[in-house]
Formats: C-alpha cells, structure tokens, sequence
C-alpha cells in the first residue's frame, strides 16, 4: 500500500478485484499512514463482512546511503568513499546508515548500490568509521539508495531502533501478520516470537527470504516461522540473479513439506506501474508462481505507487484464477505424516481429508478450528476442492486470508459435533459454496466441547 492506493474507497476496488492482504511497508509508512490503512482495513471488514489481513511489513537492517547531489555520477575505476558521518553527498564521498561497516567488512567484497545498479569492490578499510571502494560498474548515484552487501557478515541486529517502534504499533493493533526483513537464522524469528508474545499479540509472522545466509539456513527458519516471503527484489542482488528462479521453487516446496505458507513478492507485475496491461514475461511469471505452489503472490510498487492500482490486481486475479482453475496445481509428491509427534492425529486426518477428497471429487473440506493449525496442514496438501474454516476467533478469520484455498467464517456454537456439522452444512449450503448433491468431507474434533485434537473425518452428500 502507498499513496496510489491508501484511500478506503481504493481499497474497497482492490478488494472486489481480488486482494486478500493488504502489507503495510514501514520502509515508506509512517505510523500514521499504518494506523489510517489499519482502522481502513477494519472497517471494510465489519461494513461489508470481509476478513482482510493486514501484513505490517518492518524494515529491518535495510542498508542505505544519504542524501546526494544531484548529477553525481559514478565511472569505471573512481574511487568512492563511504563514511559513518553524514557528509554531503557527491561522486567521491557518501554518507551510510551503518556504523560498523568499517569494522565488518574486508578488502575485496562487493558493495551493490540501487538494487546491483552500480557495483564496487572494497579496496580499504580504516576499521573505524571509512571505507574506501572502487567502481566496477558506473551509473547515477543517487539519494538514499540501499545498499546491499552479499559476501559481507553484517553485525547489525535483525530488529532496528525503528523497526522496534514500528513493531509497536503493529502489536497494538493486533495486525494478523508481522513482515520480518533480513532474516539470517531461526534465532531472529525466534526474536520476534518473543517480542509478540511478550505482548500478548496474535500476530504471526512471515519470514522475508532475502539473504543467502537465509537461504543456507532455510530448514531451520521454516520451522521457526509462521509463514515465507520469498523477497526476490533484495534476494536477487545479494545472490546471482539466475539462482532466484531455483532458490523460489526450492523453498515453496519445503513450505509445502513443512505446512508453512509462501509468498512469491516482487516485480511481478512491474510495467503496470506505468502501463494498463502486463508483459507476456510478467504474466508467466505469475502464472508459474501459482504453478509452483505459492499461496499468495504480491504486488508492491504496483499498487503502491503505481498508476492503476485496481487494474493490476484484476490482471493478476485473472492470471491465477485461470491457472489454479485448471486443476494443474499441485504439491511436488506426496507428503503423509509420518512420525508420531504430538500433532500425529490431526495431521493424519488433514493429509487423508485432502487425499478423500480428491478421491470422492467433493466440493468442500469443512474444519473448525481453534488456531487456524488444520486449515494450514489441509491446505499444505493442495487439494482439488475449497477449504472452508470456521472459528470463533476473528483474527484467526483474517489471518488465514493469506493461505492457498482457505476460505473462513465466523462460527461460535458448540453444542455437539452432529450439530456443529449439521449448522455449518446448512451454512456452506445457504452461501451457496456447495450445492445439493455435492460430497463434502467434515473433520472435527469429538467431543467438539473438549476443543482437542481433530481426531475424526466424515464423507457426506449435501441434501
Ligand atoms: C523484496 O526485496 O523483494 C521485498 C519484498 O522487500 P521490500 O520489503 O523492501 O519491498
């Protein structure tokens, strides 16, 4: 979201043409543009019975240059200073928002500027506060440009001064999906699990792939996290931009195994910042996203800058509507459950719902759910059918608009299991998700007042 796209009647047209999420980027939002676009979410939600999450999507150690005059040019072999004071900005010295590059970086490395734009290698360091790089690849020099550093260990921490601030206005607004930028182990998401839980906030958190450390480490940061952004812009220059396409299916196919959804971001539809309809590239690109397996795909500049916010995303909604109604979407194997770990029943009953349901053709799988667990684990398995979840919990609801086939609704009785599955098929039926003569498959947990495990399954026809 951005100034293109934050007023409320904007985000209503998103929301017909197909927005699930709306991200707020605290790169560029104030916390009173996050707070004007949060209070916009709620309220579309409540007026017209929506469960829109919102993804506050923090900073994190986002490197950076100062302020540069203008015309600055860099050439093939000029040598470019970069300091820890705030020096003006020219050609041959630049201010940058890190003061232990000097201590962290060696002779030799990269320093990319303006998304691998320019390239330059470090030629010495003072150990104190000057760097001292030569220019292999020239261009503009611009103002407040990242800079990325890919064979360089930063010692900054994952959470920034400000992206700590950020995070707390994001808590007190309970936002359902907490953006972690940077990622370099399962220790900072690890960070930030506690910091929310310090909190008592509901907010989960998607880990934001942008690293090769990250992609190193990748096991270990999916178990930790509630969800993967795989964040090709900064992704793409910290490693070799022909791994990325490897890298992006690598990782929605462990998400799979692991039940965590992912989020394919960046450049997706990047000529429709300007332009009414997409590149054939671009609608690939989408296409092969959803192919892959992604349960959401994202739009940045697009929406939040761009000049056809709107139309963007009906391009991109038709895009993946045409390909995920082709029945070609599907998990790279199969994935049973196979240790007997604490979740062992629930999560037999999840892989076997989907499998039933492929196999009997059924409209529906229907949960309730406490914390959302089964409608990841069912959904983790693609089934050819909607997943349709009902709880009580209203974040919960918003939160798991972000997961591939998961529609919920607000469902609060629990009398008995018969009941339950009578009221809600009666639901499905009055919404007209199903209809008479359709197979459904039901799975709960009985006796539905001990809110326990999901421990059963049941296959019936809609009268
Ligand atoms: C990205 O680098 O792909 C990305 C999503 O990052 P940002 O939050 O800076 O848009």
């Amino acid at each position: 979201m951005g100034p293109a796209s934050s007023d409320i009647d904007t985000m209503y047209k998103m929301v017909k043409a197909g927005v699930n999420v709306f991200r707020i980027n605290f790169s560029h939002s104030s916390h009173a543009d996050a707070e004007e676009l949060i209070n916009n979410v709620r309220s579309l939600n409540k007026e017209h019975d929506l469960n829109i999450a919102i993804l506050a999507d923090l900073q994190g150690p986002k490197l950076r240059i100062g302020e540069v005059e203008e015309g600055a040019v860099l050439k093939r072999g000029d040598i470019l200073t970069f300091s820890d004071k705030e020096v003006p900005g020219t050609s041959i010295q630049v201010y940058m928002n890190y003061d232990r590059f000097a201590k962290d970086v060696q002779e030799g490395e990269r320093i990319l500027l303006d998304d691998g734009k320019l390239v330059l290698e470090i030629t010495e360091t003072n150990l104190t506060d000057t760097v001292k790089a030569k220019v292999i690849q020239g261009g503009p020099l611009k103002s407040r440009k990242g800079v990325n550093l890919p064979n360089t260990k930063i010692s900054l921490p994952c959470l920034t001064e400000k992206d700590l601030e950020d995070l707390k206005v994001a808590l007190k607004h309970e936002v359902e999906w907490i953006g972690l930028s940077f990622v370099r182990s399962s220790e900072d998401v690890k960070e930030l699990r506690r910091i929310i839980k310090d909190q008592n906030a509901p907010s989960r958190i998607i880990s934001k792939i942008e690293k090769p450390e990250a992609v190193v480490e990748i096991d270990g940061i999916i178990e930790a996290t509630d969800a993967i952004m795989v964040a090709r812009g900064d992704l793409g220059v910290e490693v070799p931009m022909q791994e990325v396409p490897l890298i992006q299916k690598m990782i929605v196919n462990k998400c799979h195994k692991m039940a965590r959804p992912v989020v394919i971001a960046t450049q997706m539809m990047e000529s429709m910042i300007e332009n009414l309809t997409p590149t054939r590239a671009e609608v690939n690109d989408v296409a092969n996203s959803v192919l892959d397996g992604a349960d959401a795909v994202m739009l940045s500049g697009e929406t939040s800058v761009g000049k056809h916010p709107v139309q963007v995303i009906k391009a991109m909604s038709k895009i993946v509507s045409h390909v995920e109604e082709s029945g070609q979407v599907q998990t790279k194997g199969e994935n049973p459950p196979r240790y007997r770990n604490e979740r062992f029943i629930t999560d037999s009953i999840c892989y076997n719902a989907s499998k039933v349901a492929d196999q009997v053709g059924a409209s529906a799988i229907l949960t309730m759910t406490f914390s959302g667990y089964t409608g990841f684990k069912i959904a983790s398995h693609r089934p050819k059918t909607n997943i349709i979840v009902f709880t009580a919990n209203r974040s919960i609801l918003n939160m798991l608009s972000l997961i591939w086939g998961v529609r919920g609704y607000y469902y609060d009785k629990m009398v008995s299991t018969d009941s339950t599955f009578a009221d809600i098929k009666h639901i499905v039926k009055e919404k007209g998700l199903v209809n008479e003569g359709d197979m459904v498959i039901k799975i709960a947990s009985m006796p539905i007042f001990e809110s326990g495990m999901t421990n059963m399954l049941k296959i019936s026809q809609i009268e």
